[in-house]
């Protein structure tokens, strides 16, 4: 299909300029994210205001076309890939922040504003928007919404979700709907922003996000702990809670990840350390003081190896580390298969172990690392596409049953995309996801949101 003569008319007319693409090789590089998949856009467009985004959806609508929302292209899934052809909606130009409330302790902004640029002009305020991928730098607050973005804070903040307080959406058909609004609590009818959030794109084009803030901490401190395995890193961890310490982030490498980003960075910790834990406690000054030495009191007794603190400058040397793992895992094989599971907290032990398993079982490198506070574990299947797809495909089948029978989720913060789709009625009831469908239909119900995604 395509689109004929008509139809390229119309969005030439309402997008004039550059803000429409319809020449083939122009558009193509928006068929692809960060999952490495793609597909050929029939066509993009960048909506500057609410009005060309109203005629857009109205005209979609009416004319079947399928329309892909898509901002940075950071997710992993291929929530924007357009499969089956259609037209990709680019955010990018609906980037800017409206505004920053101290008072009612909310900002609101167009979804196209870099999350991480947000966080900078609120922390100039004394302000704090809590949710922070490892993406924060690039992707985009309608990104972060629509997949209910999880990141580094959560064990102590929550995801995005909790941190949505109103969406304005334009639906099929050109309606716009405002859910919620600057409130702290609401509690009046069935919970829309809440629906809205984690959608994957799949039920409307938000145009302005209402956000809930929180004073900015004063200070923050990081510890790196490095042990010589992982029962002893888990031990450590569970030893933190138990201690009523509850951490900002509280993240986890095993030794795969360890070596991986020895190979490619100048890291401080030597070969006997075999599982890491990195933490980062917030609070005002004096408070952060006493919780930093009660840590210390913690930790001793846990036995590390390795044992380093941040403040300042230091702490973000530490946490380069962290970021370091995506470019590293690419020293082990040319291609990746990433899921991000989530297991009870209780359960991160047995979950590792089964991987390890599976690895072994299939001869290939799987890297375990992430938001152990959370028991979201990110799990790269590094393999050679030319010669391991099939074990790398059996491996991650396998990995999502064993997540599944303890209890787990396929996913915690990216989403379900492309790339989860053929695994997820070994989650979801059929029940469950023909409700999904359904109330998908009472929002779109010619499917041209984001069609053939997330459920
Ligand atoms: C290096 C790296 C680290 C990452 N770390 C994390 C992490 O720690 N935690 C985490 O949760 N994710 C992480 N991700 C995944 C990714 O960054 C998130 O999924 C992010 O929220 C996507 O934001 P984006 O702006 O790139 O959106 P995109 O990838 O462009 O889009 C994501 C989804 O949002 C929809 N969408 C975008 N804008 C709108 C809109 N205005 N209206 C309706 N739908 C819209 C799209 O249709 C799509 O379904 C990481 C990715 C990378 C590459």
């Amino acid at each position: 299909m395509g689109l004929d003569r008509n139809q390229r008319r119309f969005l030439r007319q309402t997008f004039p300029g550059d803000g429409c693409v319809l020449d083939a090789e122009a558009a193509a590089v928006f068929g692809m994210d960060s999952s490495r998949l793609a597909d050929a856009p029939w066509a993009v467009v960048r909506p500057e205001t609410e009005e060309q985004a109203v005629a857009l959806l109205a005209w979609a609508h009416s004319e079947r076309v399928p329309l892909f929302p898509r901002a940075r292209g950071t997710n992993v899934v291929g929530d924007c890939v357009p499969r089956g052809g259609g037209v990709v909606v680019s955010t990018l130009r609906m980037n800017r922040i409206l505004e920053m409330d101290g008072e009612d302790f909310c900002a609101v902004v167009q979804p196209g504003v870099v999350t991480g640029d947000l966080q900078r002009e609120l922390a100039a305020l004394g302000l704090m928007y809590a949710p922070d991928p490892a993406s924060v730098r690039v992707s985009t607050v309608g990104g972060n919404v629509a997949t209910n973005a999880g990141g580094m804070r959560a064990v102590k903040y929550g995801v995005t979700r909790e941190h949505v307080l109103g969406v304005r959406a334009v639906l099929p058909g050109g309606d716009v709907l405002r859910t919620g609004g600057r409130n702290h609590k609401n509690v009046v009818g069935l919970d829309l922003t809440r629906l809205f959030v984690g959608s994957e794109g799949t039920l409307g084009l938000f145009t302005e996000l209402t956000l809930k803030l929180l004073p900015l901490p004063e200070a923050t401190a990081s510890v790196l702990a490095g042990y010589a395995g992982v029962d002893q890193a888990l031990a450590a961890a569970r030893a933190v809670l138990a201690a009523g310490i509850l951490p900002t982030a509280m993240e986890f490498m095993a030794e795969a990840v360890l070596e991986a980003v020895r190979r490619v960075g100048d890291v401080p910790w030597g070969p006997e350390v075999r599982a890491a834990l990195l933490l980062r406690l917030d609070g005002g000054c004096e408070a952060l003081e006493a919780e930093t030495r009660r840590l210390d009191r913690v930790l001793g007794p846990t036995a590390p190896v390795f044992l380093e603190r941040g403040t300042g400058a230091d702490e973000e040397r530490l946490w380069e580390v962290r970021r370091l793992i995506n470019p590293a895992s690419f020293t082990i094989a040319p291609d990746k298969m990433s899921d991000d599971i989530t297991v009870p907290r209780g359960r991160v032990g047995q979950a590792l172990e089964r991987i390890r398993a599976v690895a072994e079982q299939r001869g290939l490198d799987i890297l375990a690392f992430g938001h152990l506070g959370d028991g979201n574990i990110h799990v790269n299947i590094m393999y050679d596409a030319s010669r391991q797809a099939e074990d790398a495909v059996a491996a991650k089948r396998t990995i999502l049953g064993h997540v599944l029978a303890l209890g787990g989720t396929m996913s915690g913060e990216h989403g379900v995309g492309l790339t989860k789709l053929p695994y997820l009625d070994q989650q979801l009831s059929p029940r469950e996801r023909d409700l999904m469908r359904r109330i998908k239909a009472a929002f779109d119900p010619h499917g041209i949101m984001n069609p053939g995604k997330a459920y």
